[in-house]
Order: C-alpha cells, then structure tokens, then sequence
C-alpha cells in the first residue's frame, strides 16, 4: 500500500498486489479522478438540512438514490443515457457479459453499439419495450462483439419486436469476411429454430434488415434518421474488417472504439466526444497470471492485438473527451486498481472503468455514472404494440421462401406417433379458456 497526499486528502492506492505490481511508478495523478476527493463537494454539504424531516426508523426519506431504476426515470429531450450491457471479455462470465452499449436518446431512438455473448440478458433486465430495440450496430464480428446477435433476433421477436432487426456492420476484404455474410450464414443456422417455431407467435419480427458498408470508410455517414448521425472509421483490430463508431445528436457526440489497436482514425473522428468508450485490455502481469498466457502471448495480446491501459490513457489525453470510459477487461477489486494506475501514467481526465450495468446520463450541463439496479428474474416488457396471432399459412409460407419442402417444417407420421396420450389432462385447460374469455378455444383434433 502507498499513501499519496493531495491537498489535504490522503488516498490510499493498492499497489503492488501479486503479478499486477510489474511496473513500479511514482507520478500518478490521483487528484484529477472526480470521484474520491473533496474538489467537487461544497461546503456546507455535510452539515444538517434544517429542512429536512428527521430521521425516523418508520418513515422513509423522499431522498433520491445514488443508482438508476431502469423504467423510473424520463430521458429528458435533450438528454443522451448510455447503459453498459457488456463490457468484459470472450469468455463471458457471470458478473459481466462481452461488449454492448446501449445508447438511448431524448427523441425516442435507441441503438445497441456491438452485442457481445451474454448481452442479452442484460438487455431484458432493462425492460425495454423490443420495438424500441431494433437497431445494432457491429464494429466487428468476434462473438465478444455480435454473439448475442442471434440472441436478440429470435428472443426480441418472442418478447415484442413485431418489426425486422436493423443491423449495421463492416464490410470484409473479401465478401465472405463481411457482416452480410456473417448474417447470411446465421439465418442458415437458425433455419430449424425458424421453421420450428413459424406458426406459433407473431411472425413479423423473425426479419433482419443488414447493412453492410465500407470498413475503410473514413468518417463516413453510415445512418442518418430523426437527427441522428452515425458514422463509422477504420479500426485496427484482428484482420482488415474492424470499426469504430461516432454518433452525434443534438450537439452530443458519443464514439465507440468496439476493439482497436491506437490508430489515426480514433484520434482525429472521436476528438471532442462527450462520452468515449475505448477499449483498455487487462493489463499484461494479469493476462499471465490471472488468464495463464504465456508472457509472449500476454505481451502480444495485451499490447498489439489490443489497447493496453498505458495507451489508452495516451488516446484519451488526445481527444479530450468529457468523459473517458475503459472497457474490454474483468474488472476486479484487484485489477481495477491496477488498470486505473496504468491508465493515469498517461491520463488525468474524467474516467470511468466500465462494468456491466455502468449508466451515464449525458447532457450538456452534466454527466451523472451511476449504476443501475436490475432485476434477475425478469419477464417480458411491456409491448409497444399489440401483437397479431400467427397466420394459417405461416409455415408453408416460411417453408416456400426457404425453398424447403413444406412437411419438413411439421411432424412426420413418425414423431406424430410418439405422442403420448394425455389429451384428458390437456382438453379442460381450454375449456377452462374458453370460459374464463368467454371464447370458443377448440381443443386442437376436435
Ligand atoms: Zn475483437
Ligand atoms: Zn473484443
């Protein structure tokens, strides 16, 4: 442990933990981290409020929390909320899936920014309404970055998006590396959960709508609807194919690196970003030691494939952002602080280290981090619009447009005669239906 004295604070860092204390520095720049002094306190705060009521262990407060409810609060008309839905690594783990942002709008417009394995049941507990949820943009197509993809698509329909999935990504450097391809091969894939599930719900939502643009576009307008501006700018990351994003709005700008090794492109197109999400991998000592790469893999991946947090600190110190955010590493009680150590040799600024659940409100006047309280045990939101029922011919329909035989998307004579029979048990729950409705429910076969 160390104490450095700022002003009259005195913060404690934990330094030198395990294979994370590689690197001994003695310049960090505690006294720019917002949070953990008293710069942004005002003199009186700590004193009684002659206004308000006394404590009592029977009446709660009207005291707003410090963390935000999702589905309690209005977005304000001019206002830009980013909720982080995934902000950690390949290998997803419980307390944070791989990369999402969900970037909501005071007209109304909301986009998923990657959607990265896990993310999706991050994006239900936030219950939002799926109609709202039909936009994604992909930087690149590593499944931290588009593996819940199919997530959202089937799931989303399920839940209430009754119009197509719009999705956004990069071209390849040849057409097989590109997303249309990706998304082709995918809706290959989930040729036997559409065929088997066609007929049975709301068929509008199971179409996705892709654009695929140039990945060497540089600052190029890729979507321009409702105010909103999205452009896309090469990043170096993996193999030619990767990409950062920007998206401005009512004077806000919010640019997300998806995974990039520094480049030219973030430096000049994220300069002046409100709110800057890059990625800041692990650092090295912990690529080794917590992930159990070889050093040269460690140095490899942490350094050159990725963002290491020194560099990131360097792109942030450049484009000035009014809020810096690191994301792409497990952030641990004794990693964050390690990240954090790294990232100030090269960084004073406002920073956030991402973990899943992360909001920031953006306006012009303020950003408040906080993080939001969710539950586990969600079930679906509330519908936008109404659904319909499944059309008759849904399945011969769907089975037409894929060019596959009609009875294949139903029972053989064989699977039909496994049935075991416990239609006396079934046939009262529709009777009971048709009561309780007051509609005739025919029990199916009758
Ligand atoms: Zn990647
Ligand atoms: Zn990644």
């Amino acid at each position: 442990m160390r104490h450095l004295a700022i002003g009259t604070v005195a913060v404690t860092l934990a330094v030198g933990v395990g294979v994370g204390s590689w690197i001994e520095r003695a310049d960090i720049s505690v006294g720019h981290v917002l949070k953990n002094t008293f710069d942004a306190l005002s003199p009186g705060m700590a004193l009684a409020d002659e206004t308000e009521p006394e404590i009592s262990p029977i009446q709660v407060r009207d005291r707003p929390r410090d963390a935000y409810y999702p589905n309690t609060e209005d977005l304000d008309p001019n206002e830009m909320r980013v909720v982080a839905c995934g902000t950690g690594m390949p290998t997803t783990r419980a307390a944070q899936a791989a990369a999402c942002f969900l970037v909501e709008l005071g007209n109304g417009d909301k986009f998923f920014f990657d959607i990265g394995s896990g993310s999706s049941e991050r994006i239900s507990s936030l219950q939002i309404p799926y109609n709202y949820l039909d936009k994604v943009f992909v930087g690149h197509l590593h499944t931290d970055h588009f593996g819940a993809l199919h997530e959202l698509f089937i799931g989303g329909a399920l839940m209430g998006r009754n119009r197509p999935l719009r999705v956004w990504g990069p071209s390849g450097s040849v057409p097989e590396l590109g997303t249309a391809a990706a998304t082709d091969s995918m809706k290959d894939m989930l040729l036997w959960d559409l065929s088997a599930r066609v007929g049975a719900t709301d068929p509008r939502g199971y179409q996705m709508d892709v654009t695929e643009f140039d990945y060497k576009g540089e600052n190029e307008i890729i979507y321009e609807e409702n105010g909103v501006v999205v452009r896309s700018f090469p990043a170096i990351h993996g193999i030619d194919g990767a990409v950062s994003f920007s998206l401005e709005w009512n004077d806000l700008k919010f640019v997300y690196s998806s995974d990039t090794y520094p480049n030219k492109w973030f430096i000049e197109y994220a300069k002046d970003a409100d709110i800057a999400i890059h990625e800041c991998f692990i650092a090295v000592p912990d690529i080794v030691g917590k992930l159990g790469f070889t050093p040269e893999s460690a140095l490899e991946v942490g350094t050159q494939i990725h963002t290491a947090p020194e560099a990131f600190g360097k792109v942030m110190s450049e484009i000035q952002p009014r809020i810096a955010v690191a994301y792409h590493f497990f952030n641990d009680f004794d990693t964050a602080g390690g990240v954090e150590e790294r990232i100030r040799t090269t960084y004073d600024g406002p920073l956030s280290l991402a973990e899943d659940f992360m909001v920031w409100n953006v306006t012009k006047d303020d950003i408040r981090v906080r993080m939001a309280v969710t539950e586990e045990h969600t079930w679906s939101p509330p519908l936008s619009e109404p659904p319909i029922p499944p059309g008759e011919n849904d399945r011969q329909t769907f089975a037409e447009k894929q060019g596959i035989p009609v009875e294949s998307v139903g029972f053989s004579d064989f699977i039909e005669g496994g049935k075991w029979d416990v239609d006396d048990a079934l046939r009262p729950i529709y009777e009971q239906a048709s009561e309780a409705l007051g509609r005739d429910f025919p029990y199916p076969g009758d």
